[in-house]
């Protein structure tokens, strides 16, 4: 009949619809996930994600200022779009709205830059075995077994001296190509104790071999440069590390051995980050915690810009260094940096409305249901890859979450149809935390902890869903877009 034609081909326009729907959000999960896994290569350091983040800041026309520049300060106007670094490490950016005065609020987000690594020691030279290793220290709460087998590389920051040593500069260095490993003990060399109590020794089991001796002693047949004269005479850096690194560094720096001063270096795994899955669905990459949410809410703050003009307050990231070890730095959330940020923005007199009139999205990722270990989970708050951002709750405050603060991001995901989850640890399993509580106590802001789910924090490499990387970076795009017109329907003492 017609009337079964008009149904079909109705029902076949909805299909296609559909279809073109769910490939649209496919396309953008895709290239989305493929910008990620740009920004986590480039970033194989604190130093690296803060110079990835400038660029992509750049690129969106934030307009770099400094901490030391007072005229970059009171330059300062409504629909600008600012960054700055402090260390290099951290970097701040914000974007004041068209329509923002003193006393307004700030739509800020937090996240950090770095990852439980290895860091190269101030005195790393190692002989006497037979190989040339290199001494390293852990930084942060690595899951150290994964570091074992990996083709490891160098990446971090140099302070270089020019040519007459009359200034210094510091530079960013990747080694790019696998230089170190850590090699585990054969099958045959260790007991079944041994093996069943894996623990590895901290200082003795992970030192890194650079090279034989037999095969560096033929790379440079006469061991007295001029370079190793020079060293005898001063304190230098070549005679802290062996010759062969500092030249490593020296080339890809093009200057020369003796022009390095000192440096701030990690190691690295140079398995690049990938997308994988049969279905391409998901991410596998080292420091996917946190440089997912640097990410993530970069991009949110610059596609927010859009509606910058009509905005009352002031956006702003805040990428901090130092998380993984407590945070306690001059560039690390639980400094002075924020509240002192806020307070050179918006002016003395009416900071603590403005700051009333706040709110802070702390972003760290967060623990996926792991389905070899499921019971790890409290059964009514199992986290799912691509089911959208985690909200993180903990009765002791060890995430800052309130109904309060929740409710506000709750409300802008319901808004635009976007996936949430919410998070609270079972009550016999310890619990992490992160930069909210103490940002939140600092500055006496609303603070809502969240974050996307992965599994294996913490180890060499880290898995995520691509879906959870546009669902979030959807949901915080619109929460800078929204908050400050939805606080004001809000009504609390
Ligand atoms: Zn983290």
């Amino acid at each position: 009949s017609i009337q079964w034609m008009l149904l079909s081909r109705f029902a076949s326009r909805i299909t296609t619809h559909l279809i073109r729907n769910m490939s649209d959000f496919k396309d953008k999960e895709m290239a989305l996930a493929n910008d990620l896994v740009q920004f986590l290569t480039s970033s194989p350091s604190p130093y690296h994600c803060v110079q990835t983040s400038k660029a992509m800041l750049s690129r969106a026309g934030f307009v770099g200022i400094s901490e030391t520049n007072l005229k970059d300060w009171k330059n300062i106007q409504p629909n600008g779009k600012y960054y700055f670094t402090r260390n290099q490490s951290t970097i701040v950016a914000f974007a004041v709205g068209g329509k923002w005065v003193p006393g307004n609020g700030f739509t800020a987000m937090g996240a950090h830059t770095d990852s439980p690594v290895f860091k190269i020691k101030p005195v790393s030279k190692t002989t006497g075995t037979g190989f040339l290793s290199i001494g390293v220290a852990p930084y942060g709460g690595g899951l150290w077994h994964t570091w074992f087998d990996r083709d490891l590389s160098i990446a971090g920051r140099v302070i270089v001296a020019n040519d007459d040593s009359s200034s210094f500069e510091h530079k960013l260095v990747n080694l790019i190509r696998p230089v170190l490993s850590i090699p585990n003990l054969a099958i045959h060399l260790t007991s079944g104790d041994e093996r069943t109590s894996f623990k590895p020794n901290r200082e003795t089991h992970f030192v890194p071999i650079l090279a034989s001796v037999v095969k560096a002693e033929l790379a440079s047949p006469q061991p007295n440069t001029k370079a190793d004269d020079e060293a005898k005479k001063v304190d230098t850096e070549l005679n802290n590390h062996h010759p062969l690194l500092i030249s490593l560094l020296a080339s890809e720096l093009k200057c020369k051995p003796e022009d390095i001063r000192d440096f701030d270096l990690n190691l690295f795994d140079t398995n690049a980050p990938r997308i994988g899955g049969a279905l391409d669905e998901f991410i596998y990459s080292a420091r996917l915690d946190n440089q997912a949410m640097c990410f993530i809410t970069l991009t949110s703050l610059i596609n927010s810009c859009e509606t910058l003009d009509n905005e009352q307050n002031i956006r702003l990231v805040a990428l901090f260094d130092n998380e993984e070890i407590g945070s306690q730095s001059n560039r690390g959330a639980d400094s002075r940096l924020l509240p002192s940020v806020f307070e050179r923005l918006n002016g003395p007199e009416t900071l603590d409305s403005a700051l009333q009139k706040s709110i802070l999205i702390s972003a760290d990722m967060a623990h996926g249901c792991h389905p070899n270990y499921a019971g790890k989970h409290e059964p009514n708050h199992k986290i799912g890859l691509h089911h959208g951002l985690v909200i993180k709750y903990n009765s002791q405050e060890r995430y800052a979450t309130t109904g309060l603060s929740s409710f506000l991001l709750r409300e802008v995901a319901r808004r635009h149809s976007i996936p949430v989850q919410q998070f609270s640890v079972r009550n016999d399993s310890p619990c992490g935390s992160t930069i909210g509580p103490m940002l939140s106590a600092h500055c006496g802001i609303r603070t809502v902890d969240c974050g996307v789910s992965q599994f294996a924090m913490h180890s060499i490499r880290e898995m995520c869903g691509v879906a959870d990387i546009l669902h979030s970076t959807d949901l915080l795009t619109h929460f800078f877009n929204d908050f400050s017109e939805l606080d004001t329907k809000l009504s609390v003492d």
